[in-house]
């Protein structure tokens, strides 16, 4: 429970979907920083849902951590309880509440600056994967169904072509044929889960670089925050995510797509970072398919960005007309660059496993 004199809070953290807050309170004369969140309820209906995941996730992780005598305060978010022992407030207005333990001596970054960032990163996604894989009390619940159901989303589209409620096809011609062509893709990872090819385990589904905390000192990934989409999934789709957001050479707006290209430095760091956590645990077509995953994702992405054009911007916030269009062809020139270069990808992918294992 939170304690001590409060002494000020400000806006904190440059999250997009939740209003953070930093709070600081005096203990015993020192101040003690704290997280306050006010939980974006226009996206997460069920926050009851939703803060049970992250109650159970957060304190098995801490539970690990501290078995291996690692700082859980560190290595992992720590709710801070309500006065009668609950994840959250209900507060005038309808507002839910959170507040967690702030993370100090570390700190998250915009943007990839490094291929030893991105390895990093990875390492502490693949750790975060590995400590939920034996997560006790049942299956989490799916907050948000269908996240990466990439059939789902290409039937969406479909629907939002056949409908082109603003006359806006006319405009994405190329787009939409590339959509079309890769409709292939889109079973590919959902076919080997209906086979038992590959499992279904406990993902985080925003694995941005913003969502890990770096130490100051070290540089070390020491945890993964921001656990609002925790949810059953599979573990190449949080793979697939890092390749999307962390190997594109250009802005996700960017509309000179000369600039667009998939980095093997920063492939080849993820690679590293997150077999050295997670492969011991992934098995061979999980393996087989990290760099077709940051395909996949990068391709749902723009999928999901040219459907939201074609439906007049409904989902996503837009700063300028046609900015989902830009954003669709950004992802779609990027997943073109991965799959130009998925041979090389998985040739390195395939020595840097093989390294892992012999070790
Ligand atoms: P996103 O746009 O990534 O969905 P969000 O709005 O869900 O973000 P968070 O990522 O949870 O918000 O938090 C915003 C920022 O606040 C983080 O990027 C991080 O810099 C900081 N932050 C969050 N939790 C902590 C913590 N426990 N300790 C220190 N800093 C934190
Ligand atoms: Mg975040
Ligand atoms: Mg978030």
């Amino acid at each position: 429970m939170l304690h001590g004199q409060f002494l000020d809070a400000q806006p904190y953290g440059s999250g997009h979907i939740n209003d953070t807050f930093v709070a600081r309170f005096d203990q015993s004369g020192a101040p003690v920083r704290y997280i306050f969140q006010k939980i974006n309820q226009n996206i997460f209906k069920d926050v009851a849902a939703l803060m049970d995941n992250i109650e159970r996730v957060t304190s098995h992780a801490s539970r690990r951590a501290k078995e291996k005598g690692a700082d859980a305060s560190r290595r992992a978010l720590t709710l801070v309880p309500t006065r009668d022992g609950r994840s959250h407030l209900n507060a005038a207005g309808g507002h839910a509440w959170r507040c967690y333990l702030f993370i100090e001596n570390a700190r998250t970054y915009d943007i990839v600056e490094t291929p030893s960032h991105a390895r990093e990163a990875a390492r502490a996604f693949g750790t975060f994967q590995g400590l939920l894989n034996d997560l006790p009390g049942g299956r989490l619940r799916e907050t948000i169904p269908d996240f990466h159901n990439t059939r789902k989303r290409f039937e969406n589209f479909q629907r939002a072509l056949a409908a082109d409620a603003h006359n806006r096809a006319a405009n994405a011609r190329d787009e939409i044929d590339f959509a079309l062509k890769s409709e292939s893709m889109v079973d590919v990872l959902l076919n080997l889960q209906k086979s038992g090819a590959i499992p279904e385990r406990i993902t985080h589904n925003d694995t941005k670089i913003n969502n890990v905390m770096l130490d100051d000192a070290t540089h070390e990934g020491i945890c993964v925050i921001d656990l609002d989409t925790v949810m059953p999934g599979l573990a190449l789709y949080d793979f697939g995510d890092m390749v999307r957001s962390a190997t594109n050479s250009g802005a996700e707006d960017e509309r000179d797509l000369s600039k667009i290209s998939m980095r093997m430095p920063f492939y080849e760091g993820l690679v590293s970072g997150y077999l050295s956590a997670a492969g011991s645990f992934l098995n061979e077509a999980e393996r087989a398919h990290l760099a077709f995953s940051g395909k996949l994702i990068t391709f749902e992405i723009g999928l999901r960005f040219l459907t939201d054009y074609l439906e007049g911007d409904v989902y996503f916030k837009t700063k300028r007309p046609g900015h989902n269009l830009d954003r669709c062809r950004t992802q779609f020139a990027l997943a073109r660059s991965i799959d130009s270069q998925q041979s090389a990808m998985e040739t390195i992918t395939t020595r840097i496993a093989n390294k892992e294992t012999s070790q």
